[in-house]
C-alpha cells in the first residue's frame, strides 16, 4: 500500500460530506470541494481563481468580507450558526417540503490557513444543518403546544383556574405598584346538579362548555375569562372599576339566562348568580378579592340567584 499522503487528503476533502472552500485575501477561490460542486452546480474549474462573488452575486458581501479580514488579521477561527444567519448560499437541502426551511440550513467556520505564522488564506466549511434546524423548529412549536394545553381547561378550552390565578396575580401587583382599577367577578351555575340529575353528565358537560363560549365570545379582549371549578367562573376585568364590572356581570347573567341550552332536541335552561369585588385601599393580596367576590356570590344565592351582587 503506497497511497501518497497528499493525495490521502485529497481523496478526503472530495468525499466529505461538508462544503470546503479556501479564498485568498481579495475573496478569490483557490480550492472548492466536491461538496460545493454538486449543491451549487459550478466545478473547480469555474471557481478557482476567480471571486467568489462573481458566481454568487447575491451572497451578503459586506459580512462576508468583513468575515474572512478579521480571520486574516487576528488568525482565530471565525464561526457563524443557522441560528445567527439561516444559510450563506441557497442550496436546495434534501427534505422533504418542510414548512418554514426553504434552504439547506448551513453552519458556516472560517478556518485560517498559516504559513511562517502568517495567514496565507482562510478555509471555509459549510454545513448541511437542515435536520437539526428543522428538529429544533418542531420542539419549538411542541413547547408552544404544551404551554398553551397547560394554560387551558380541558372541558370548555377557556383558561384553567392556574392561568387564570397568575393573571389575576400579575395584575394585583401592577395595580399595587401604579394604582388604577381593577376588578374580579365569580360565576356559579345555579342548580347545577339539578341539571346533572334530569339530563346527565353529559349533558351538564355540553352546557358547561357552551356556556363558557357564550360568554368567551361577550368579554373583552382584555379580560380574563377562566374556569375557576366545576360549574364556576371567574373574569378577571383590568383597568375596570366595580360599578362597570357589575354592568358586565349583568350583560353576562342575562347571556347565560336568556336562552337555554339546545342540547339533544332539549332546551335546557340555565341561569348564573355573580359575585364581585374590586381592589381598593387595603386589599392586602389578591385571594382576599377572590374571596369577597365568592361573599358576594353567596349573598346573591341567598337572595334567591340569577342576579348579581357586589361586595360590600
Ligand atoms: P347552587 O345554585 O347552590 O350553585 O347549586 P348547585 O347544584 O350548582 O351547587 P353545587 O356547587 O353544590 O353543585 C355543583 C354541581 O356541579 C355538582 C357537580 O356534580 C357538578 N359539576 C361540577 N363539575 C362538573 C363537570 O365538569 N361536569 C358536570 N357535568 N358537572 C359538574
Ligand atoms: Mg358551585
Ligand atoms: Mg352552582
Amino acid at each position: 500500500m503506497n497511497v501518497p499522503t497528499d493525495s490521502l487528503s485529497d481523496l478526503v476533502v472530495e468525499r466529505v460530506g461538508f462544503g470546503i472552500f479556501v479564498l485568498d485575501r481579495d475573496m478569490n477561490v483557490l480550492m472548492w470541494n466536491r461538496f460545493m460542486q454538486d449543491h451549487s452546480g459550478l466545478s473547480p474549474e469555474q471557481m478557482v481563481g476567480k471571486s467568489l462573488f462573481a458566481h454568487f452575486p447575491e451572497l451578503p458581501r459586506v459580512w462576508l468580507s468583513r468575515k474572512i479580514e478579521s480571520v486574516f488579521q487576528l488568525g482565530s477561527f471565525a464561526f457563524s450558526s443557522w441560528e445567527q444567519r439561516p444559510y450563506l448560499f441557497k442550496f436546495d437541502h434534501d427534505r422533504p417540503i418542510t414548512g418554514g426551511v426553504d434552504f439547506m440550513q448551513q453552519d458556516c467556520t472560517f478556518m485560517p490557513l498559516m504559513r511562517d505564522r502568517e495567514v496565507v488564506a482562510v478555509c471555509v466549511t459549510i454545513s448541511d444543518v437542515t435536520h437539526v434546524s428543522i428538529v429544533q423548529r418542531e420542539r419549538e412549536e411542541a413547547v408552544a403546544k404544551l404551554q398553551e394545553y397547560a394554560d387551558r381547561d380541558g372541558l370548555t378550552g377557556i383558561a384553567n383556574r392556574r392561568f387564570f390565578e397568575a393573571r389575576l396575580r400579575d395584575e394585583f401587583t401592577r395595580w399595587q405598584r401604579y394604582g388604577g382599577e381593577m376588578s374580579v367577578l365569580l360565576f356559579d351555575l345555579d342548580h347545577f346538579k339539578k341539571i346533572n340529575d334530569q339530563f346527565g353528565h353529559g349533558v351538564g358537560d355540553t352546557v358547561l362548555r357552551v356556556m363558557a363560549q357564550r360568554v368567551a365570545e361577550v368579554v373583552r379582549v382584555q379580560d380574563t375569562f377562566g374556569r375557576f371549578g366545576g360549574e364556576e367562573f371567574a373574569l378577571l376585568l383590568p383597568c375596570t372599576p366595580l360599578e362597570d364590572a357589575m354592568r358586565v356581570a349583568e350583560k353576562i347573567r342575562c347571556t347565560i339566562a336568556d336562552t337555554p341550552v339546545e342540547v339533544q332536541g332539549a332546551g335546557v335552561p340555565v341561569t348564573a348568580s355573580v359575585g364581585g369585588a374590586a381592589a381598593r385601599v387595603g386589599v392586602p393580596a389578591y385571594d382576599v378579592l377572590i374571596n369577597e367576590a365568592d361573599a358576594a356570590l353567596y349573598s346573591a344565592k341567598r337572595q334567591g340567584r340569577n342576579r348579581s351582587v357586589a361586595f360590600s
